[in-house]
């Protein structure tokens, strides 16, 4: 029987990697971007609005479904395909990183994480077994194990600690995820990575990759980054941590990151991505454009004509042609509070991160990432008002040899 999860590696330049990627609700061509529909739902935007914008694959969060409406409520009304009314592949995460992100409502044991829920204080008691029951439930193309995520700076000792539990738990959610497999053959197939962590220790890093690699997982993401370590720390780890994965299934960089994080990181080899920066951004009035990034409440835009951007396709900006927004315009709408702003502005910014990576990609195939890499990340540098996550200053574009 062919895997239903099949990566085929269609050009490499450097160690960048142009890739196909097969699940049962159809392919992905990667460096991709996964748009995230925390609730079930990407905030304010139609399916196929993200169809037509260039999303192929799309992200649900585990522990707030499984908190509201509940995983069984999402099966009975017939899985998150039909919820979230999307054929193509979706994925959903374990709940690890609400474990961070959420820390003064979870609490860790080796068996599992406890959380008191953030809608109305109940207890939920989520063990790796469990993260994949729910998600077998949710019925995503791609699940995700229960990992432990520690915020960074992080010592030694418990560093190790948290990588060797995420090894142990992962091994437990690969046992889980066999006997569903068996249990419930004619179904759907569903994919199960296992994620990496190890902060900015290679060692560490490497560690990680030991204890998961054994497991055979169809895939593999790379957790623990973007928690607050400078941003030429995170792309050190990739170099250190992209060569230890297999190289011929896709490497997921969870929860990243700025324009310039997409490009750095595709160029030391990840394939898969997902933020809510472009979405979040967006409905607080902030896009990015080809001249970097724009603040669409500022006074300064009050008589602007033009569109946010001349040279985008997207919904609010038409190429600047016949029914563009103009700045002007979409600054009123958001003082107006208005919902069709929020709205425009995620698509645009969601247009903008696919038409990179698809930029980067035909780049990847003409043997010419690295050029494409270089003049995109002058666009990002010291002036571009991308918050703390921009690179620095001079930080260079890693060339092929690593130089
Ligand atoms: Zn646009």
């Amino acid at each position: 029987m062919p895997d239903p999860f099949a990566f085929d590696l269609a050009a490499t330049d450097g160690d960048a990697r142009a890739g196909v990627w097969s699940t049962p609700h159809g392919d992905v061509r990667t460096p991709a971007f996964m748009p995230v529909g925390t609730a079930g739902s990407v905030k304010g935007v139609m399916p196929e609005q993200l169809a037509a914008i260039g999303s192929s694959q799309i992200l649900a969060n585990t522990y707030h479904l499984a908190l509201r409406p509940g995983a069984d409520v999402i099966t009975d009304l017939g899985g998150l395909h039909a919820v979230m009314s999307w054929e193509g592949p979706i994925l959903t995460d374990s709940g690890g990183f609400q474990v961070f992100s959420l820390a003064d409502l979870a609490t860790m044991t080796e068996e599992g994480v406890r959380f008191v829920s953030h809608v109305d204080g109940s207890k939920l008691f989520m063990r790796p077994e469990d993260s994949v029951d729910i998600q077998a439930k949710l019925g995503a193309d791609v699940m995700m194990c229960l990992d432990e995520c520690p915020p960074l700076p992080c010592e030694p000792a418990k560093m190790a600690d948290a990588v060797d539990r995420t090894t142990r738990w992962a091994t437990r959610c690969r046992d889980r995820w066999n006997e569903l497999d068996r249990l419930t053959a004619g179904g759907d197939p569903q994919a199960l990575f296992g994620i990496l962590q190890g902060g900015v220790d290679p060692a560490m890093r490497a560690r990680s990759a030991e204890g998961l690699l054994p497991l055979d997982f169809p895939g593999y993401a790379i957790g623990g980054l973007s928690v607050g370590e400078a941003p030429a720390e995170m792309y050190r780890t990739l170099e250190a941590t992209t060569p230890l994965l297999p190289r011929e299934k896709p490497r997921y960089l969870m929860g990243v990151g700025t324009p310039a994080d997409l490009v750095n990181a595709v160029m030391r080899g990840v394939d898969l991505f997902d933020c809510v920066m472009p979405t979040r951004n967006g409905r607080n009035g902030s896009v990015f454009t080809s001249g970097g990034v724009l603040k669409i409440k500022n006074a300064v835009h009050a008589r602007d004509t033009a569109p946010i951007d001349a040279a985008c396709d997207c919904p609010a900006c038409r190429r600047g042609g016949a029914g563009a927004f103009s700045r002007g315009t979409l600054r009123h709408l958001f003082l107006a509070g208005e919902m069709l702003a929020p709205i425009l502005l995620s698509l645009h910014n969601l247009r903008f991160y696919h038409r990179l990576l698809a930029d980067l990609r035909a780049a990847i195939e003409r043997g010419e990432a690295e050029a494409f890499a270089a003049a995109e990340l002058a666009k990002w540098g010291a002036g571009a008002n991308v918050a703390a996550t921009n690179p620095p200053p001079g930080d260079p574009v890693r060339t092929q040899n690593g130089a």
